[in-house]
């Protein structure tokens, strides 16, 4: 159930109520969405309104009525700020399949009914990407770009003309041949990188407004509405300088030639007269291929530099298409499939503050839990308190939370029409929500600090840290195992970890035999992990593992590390005076020295590994791996590249001397390597890359 669908009237007490009240919503949303270009809630939100209401309408059919959003038309009325156009074909909308099984459901469905027909030849299916932006018709008349309409309710639209004429992406003539009339149908569409630039532009005008105490402006949410709005403006200079872009994907009326036999002609017609239509349109004969196709975009979509919100599946016979017909609303011989949602639309409880392994006290976001991007999201982070600001959510408030792919869940900001009267703004605490010692903010840092060493919470993350994958990497003591830990008194710091008593643990209920084993086997294995996963462990403010690193490659051991005076240590390539002075900080307290004498003690490795006697062919040249590489696992790559001198970095950057791909390669990495020009290598030629150093 989503936040929307959970209120109303209850279905089972009153039917009636609750299918007026899901129309009113239903209602009101279109108008924000299609009139306004500013919807209320995410479209997956939306989506299970409408869902609700087909269902209720189904059990009690007595409560269908002609004027039901299930029954009429599609889109919203077109607003009086343009002239009306009618639509001399209608512009339809589609039916949806919102997962593969319902996909899979209309493929059969068309198959029996092409069955009826008694058509027996194979059929073709043109699928397209399905690009989320706005719906619009333009007009060539002998080649000339005369009129540009929205969608509108799907008979009449609004007169865009002005507005398109001046997006770079839309041609204002066609190429030779072009007929006396032909509408082009597409979707215009706000790249990525325009939203970005958009985005970025209006979050730098709220930091100069609220610093000037004035109020924030709505940031723009998704490509989707800001596209929307950057077209239908008043200002067609506006609409000109927002990067907006066009694909084609329907050809409308035509006068003056005779219009081809299949969609996927007509789509070649429009292209060779200049027209853009999507180059990763694909035909198919088999229907397992078109799910195939389909289903390949979930996670493909987030390579492409504008947004798509599925795949839409067309039969190509124009005469098969029109024996099929339509209803009202959608055609029958097309279907989109839609992706899973990245964006939904929920409560935001509360925002509370967590303190980092620096003593960073970060705030983030307490939601009602909803599905979106592929899992359940409750936290957010909102990442410091000058973006609670420029984002201006408060506690109480409806917010859009987005999550694309395996980036992590963002709060993008709140719903400023559904926010309560009165609802307070939300201010940063000024104790520190874990150990009550007053917060700090020095002058000019975005970072809100506690500044406590023994802070719990703080002690809590540190000692996580340090057991964590990139430095000592204990299996089994995580978050829950050290605050249990840290709560009976047995660990307080990192050398505590190594005197942990089996006979104590056993006496905790959750703790057996087995487990405990384990977890002592796991302690005992990282005392022999490198020295830089140990140095990284230790929390040193700014180190990170690459600065470890550069360590350990200049000094013998963990000793001559902590006596090195900042000089010696800014003397290690890749090592500034910031950090160089942390480091020299960190080793000159005496509690942290008496910390890493007990880990001495235990036995955790403090010496740098032999220096490599290999030839370094890399020497400073920074190697990219992706994919899978035949006879080296991930690390073996990345410490071959090292042990001659080179870097192996996780990311493609102008930097990279060159990428080197594997089997199932990262496709962002490959993308980003052939737009820099960055040098390819397969993974065959790895060893003699390694050999030679040079591009074999
Ligand atoms: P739709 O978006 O599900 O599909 C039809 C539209 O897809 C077409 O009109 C066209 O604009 C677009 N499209 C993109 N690529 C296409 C291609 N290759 N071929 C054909 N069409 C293509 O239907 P709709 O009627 O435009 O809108 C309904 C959807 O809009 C809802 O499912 C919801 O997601 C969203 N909506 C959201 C709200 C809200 O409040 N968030 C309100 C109303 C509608």
């Amino acid at each position: 159930m989503t936040q929307n669908s959970q209120l109303g009237p209850d279905p089972e007490l009153d039917p009636a109520g609750r299918v007026d009240w899901l129309r009113d919503q239903i209602e009101r949303h279109n108008k924000a969405y299609y009139e306004d270009d500013a919807p209320l809630i995410a479209d997956a939100d939306y989506d299970a309104l409408m869902r609700d209401l087909r269902m209720m309408e189904a059990s009690h059919p007595d409560l269908i009525s002609a004027d039901s959003p299930t029954q009429v038309g599609v889109g919203g009325e077109p607003s009086s700020q343009f002239a009306p156009v009618q639509h001399a074909i209608p512009m339809m909308s589609l039916d949806n399949a919102m997962d593969l099984g319902e996909l899979k459901s209309w493929g059969d469905r068309t198959a029996k009914r092409l069955d009826q027909l008694g058509y027996s030849q194979a059929v073709n299916y043109v699928c397209e990407l399905k690009i989320d932006g706005l719906a619009v018709s333009i007009r060539y008349e002998n080649g000339q770009l005369v009129q540009a309409a929205t969608r509108g309710n799907g008979k009449t639209g609004e007169d865009v003309t002005e507005n398109v004429l001046r997006i770079k992406a839309v041609p204002g003539h066609l190429g030779e041949g072009a007929p006396e009339v032909l509408e082009a149908r597409g979707e215009i569409y706000m790249p990525k990188a325009s939203f970005e630039a958009l985005r970025d532009t209006t979050i730098k005008n709220n930091e100069e407004l609220v610093a000037a105490g004035k109020k924030p402006r709505p940031v723009p949410v998704n490509p989707r509405n800001a596209g929307a709005g950057s077209l239908r403006q008043k200002n067609a200079e506006i609409t000109g300088d927002r990067g907006l872009a066009w694909w084609c994907y329907q050809l409308g009326a035509v006068r003056g030639a005779a219009a081809p036999g299949s969609h996927s002609a007509s789509l070649s017609w429009m292209s060779q007269l200049g027209i853009p239509i999507n180059p990763l349109t694909q035909t198919f004969s088999d229907l397992n291929e078109v799910y195939e196709f389909c289903s390949s975009w979930i996670t493909k979509r987030h390579d492409l530099p504008y947004e798509i919100d599925g795949v839409v599946v067309k039969i190509d016979d124009l005469a098969l298409q029109a024996q099929m017909g339509s209803t009202a609303k959608a055609p029958r011989w097309a279907i989109a499939f839609k992706l899973p949602p990245e964006e939904r639309t929920t409560l935001l409880h509360d925002i509370q503050v967590s303190i980092g392994r620096t003593g960073k006290a970060t705030p983030f976001a307490v939601l009602e839990p909803v599905f979106v991007g592929g899992s359940t999201v409750a936290l957010a982070t909102l990442h410091n308190d000058d973006q609670v600001k420029v984002k201006d959510v408060r506690p109480g408030d409806i917010v859009t939370v987005r999550k694309a792919g395996d980036v992590i869940p963002e709060v993008v900001g709140p719903v400023l029409e559904l926010r309560p009267d009165g609802l307070p703004e939300w201010s940063f605490p000024t104790n520190c929500p874990s150990c009550g010692t007053e917060l700090i903010r020095r002058p000019g840092e975005a970072q809100t600090l506690c500044i406590n060493p023994k802070c719990p919470q703080k002690r809590l993350a540190e000692l996580e840290h340090f057991a964590s994958r990139g430095a000592m990497d204990i299996e089994g003591l995580g978050e829950n195992q050290i605050a249990l830990f840290m709560d009976k008194g047995l660990i307080s710091d990192f050398a505590d970890i190594y005197s942990l008593d089996r006979d104590e643990l056993l006496k905790y209920p959750r703790y057996g035999e087995a487990s405990v084993d384990n977890l002592l086997n796991a302690i005992e294995a990282s005392k022999s992990r490198p020295l830089a996963n140990l140095l990284f462990g230790l929390n040193i403010v700014h180190l990170g593992s690459a600065g470890a690193e550069a360590l350990v490659a200049g000094f013998p051991d963990l000793a001559s590390i902590a006596a090195a005076s900042v000089e010696e240590l800014s003397a290690c390539e890749g090592i500034g005076v910031v950090i160089a002075t942390s480091v020299h900080a960190y080793f000159n307290d005496e509690g942290r020295m008496a910390v890493i004498d007990r880990l001495v003690e235990a036995g955790v490795n403090v010496e740098s590994p032999q220096r490599s006697s290999l030839p370094a062919t890399l020497e400073g040249k920074a190697v990219v791996v992706t994919g899978t590489l035949n006879g080296f696992t991930r690390d073996e790559a990345a410490d071959a590249i090292k042990s001659r001198g080179g870097k192996s970095p996780g990311s493609v950057s102008s930097k990279t001397f060159a990428v080197v791909i594997g089997e199932s390669p990262g496709a962002s990495k490959v993308t980003k390597a052939e737009q820099l020009g960055i040098p390819v290598v397969s993974g065959e030629d790895f060893t003699r890359l390694l050999d030679t150093g040079e591009i074999p």
